[in-house]
């Protein structure tokens, strides 16, 4: 029986392993479909392009926490996220493909209309609990961990976002896949870790990384990124942008979504409004401004997070 167990178990890790190989994800030039007086010269890293469902930056900050959860003999992990969360979408999918049961904490009540999102999990065999706004907030509060942990059997935590220490290290390897030196490395910023794990990686070299607040976050986000890199604290090489938030986590106006259209329109690379699509928007914007040594290399990060986008 145990054998068995495990045989079955490590066709379906090798089954996410085979995910690994995708990698790395392409690394395309990018034709800036607006003016570009300083002739900067674009790329974009299309993390969107790694899996046809477990996308982009989720994927990158779960690996190495799902590879520790496959060496111990826990089954079950719980973790946290909104009604449209990528985070959840992908862990759901690591966790059903790995044969582990996830327990899903979801902010607010969507019992009688699920999401899309939410459909997957179930379909995934997650278990979803609906939590109100107090409740959540309590999702890193060591007490009520440590109650979740003893009531669902020993389960390993992962945090909102997938943000924490293991992470980092799986978003530093696309500094390793990198093909040529960047002057600057754009990204959304939501909870810190994927700006976090591309300051550390390229803390030796002369790229300036440039995180685009997604949310109303201003001193809030600095902490939570300084937080993750913690003791390795002469990681300067970061700063975050906090003018295109666009009203808040997930809002969007008609301007945003004006300038989606027209970059889809122009390039076919297809951007969703939470993350990617302020990241577009802040770029243009910054361009505009001769934010960037004229001719420099700029790479953008596509981190993925369509299926957050469907309604
Ligand atoms: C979660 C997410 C982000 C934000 O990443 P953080 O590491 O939480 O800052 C950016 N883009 C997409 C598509 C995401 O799903």
């Amino acid at each position: 029986m145990l054998i068995k167990h495990h045989q079955s178990y490590q066709y379906y890790v090798q089954k996410l392993e085979s995910f690994f190989n995708l990698k790395p994800s392409p690394e395309q030039p990018l034709t800036w479909p607006w003016t570009n007086p300083d002739n900067i010269d674009f790329w974009i890293k299309r993390d969107d392009l790694i899996h046809p469902t477990v996308s982009g930056n989720k994927w990158r900050k779960l690996k190495f926490a799902l590879q520790q959860i496959k060496n111990t003999d826990t089954r079950h992990v719980v973790s946290f996220g909104g009604g449209y969360s990528n985070h959840l979408h992908a862990l759901a999918y690591c966790c059903k493909a790995l044969n582990i049961q996830l327990h899903a904490i979801v902010r607010g009540d969507y019992s009688q209309q699920l999401t899309p999102m939410l459909r997957d999990l179930q379909q995934w065999g997650a278990d979803v609990q609906f939590v109100n706004r107090q409740v959540y907030q309590q999702r890193n509060c060591d007490e009520y961990l440590a109650r979740l942990r003893r009531e669902n059997h020993n389960a390993v935590v992962i945090p909102e976002g997938g943000s924490q220490d293991l992470a980092l290290e799986g978003v530093g390897e696309i500094i390793g896949e990198l093909t040529q030196p960047y002057d600057y490395i754009i990204t959304p910023v939501g909870s810190g870790g994927t700006l976090a794990g591309l300051a550390l990686a390229s803390q030796y070299c002369d790229t300036r990384i440039i995180g685009i607040a997604t949310l109303k976050g201003k001193g809030y986000l600095e902490e939570l990124v300084s937080g993750l890199v913690g003791q390795r604290a002469s990681v300067q090489n970061w700063l975050i942008e906090h003018e295109y938030h666009f009203g808040g986590y997930a809002k969007k106006t008609d301007e945003l979504s004006a300038i989606i259209d027209e970059f889809e329109r122009m390039t076919s690379i297809a951007v969703e409004p939470v993350y990617s699509g302020k990241m577009i928007a802040a770029v243009k914007d910054l361009v505009d401004r001769h934010y960037f040594k004229p001719q420099s290399n700029v790479l953008l990060l596509h981190t993925g997070g369509l299926q957050g986008a469907r309604s």
